[in-house]
């Protein structure tokens, strides 16, 4: 069997555009079909909805609440919850993080003010995944969508986003055929009107936390889900 888990969700606590909460997002995520769901809000840089005019520590507590109550939630359904972040690093460029899980950020108020390099070293160091999110999506949002930074700034790529055109994935899936980074795919799901279980990673095993699921990312250890197809 395999254990498919959406890698890229928001929530309304969290993410200033995220309209369904922690409860929601895994009722639709078991209805689904899947075993897991990783927790990707905006963080600190981001759209995110938590106060940033409070301490680091507590910032990041609030931002991980949210993941609490849903992992509460999910607790004997068979289902995990898995804790993630989506950081803005320059205009209209974002990357999703996993393998590091909160009180490793809260410890660690240098985050917040970290450029792309040191956040690579950050999450590299600690054993994690950093990936450039949705590359080549062109939306008004993004001020120069073909400008890429670079592999030497991330060790994984979201290849296949749903929420992107299929141009916009065909795109990248072109660009990063030959690429050292480990593939990545995801909903991007906000609400309900978006769809739920046509992305993600399918692994031969189940995945209870964040480090888990960077080791298996990390050894190549799953399938792609894209477009509803595992690949
Ligand atoms: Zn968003
Ligand atoms: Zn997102």
């Amino acid at each position: 069997m395999l254990y498919k888990h959406e890698m890229h969700t928001h929530t309304c606590a969290c993410s200033a555009c995220g309209v369904i909460n922690a409860e929601q997002a895994v009722d639709i995520a078991i209805e689904s079909g899947l075993s897991g769901l990783v927790f990707t809000n905006h963080f600190y840089h981001g759209n995110t909805r938590v106060d940033r005019h409070q301490p680091w520590a507590d910032f990041v507590k609030a931002y991980e609440d949210d993941y609490l109550r849903a992992k509460e939630y999910a607790a004997g359904k068979g289902f995990d919850v898995i804790f993630g972040i989506e950081e803005l690093y320059r205009p209209g460029k974002e990357v999703l993080i996993y393998g590091i899980d909160a009180d490793e950020i809260a410890a660690v108020p240098e985050f917040r003010d970290m450029n792309i390099a040191q956040m690579r070293d950050f999450v590299i160091s600690k054993g994690g995944v950093i990936a450039a999110a949705h590359p080549f999506r062109h939306r008004d949002y993004i001020p120069d969508p073909d400008n890429y930074d670079g592999d030497e700034y991330f060790n994984a790529v979201e290849i296949y986003n749903h929420q992107n055109t299929p141009e916009d994935n065909a795109q990248a899936q072109e660009y990063f055929k030959n690429s050292r980074l480990h593939k990545i795919s995801g909903a991007d799901y906000h609400r309900t009107e978006h769809e739920m279980g046509k992305s993600g990673l399918a692994f031969p095993c189940r995945i209870k936390d964040t480090k888990e699921l960077a080791e298996q990312i990390l050894r190549g250890n799953y399938k792609l889900i894209i477009n509803g197809e595992i690949v």
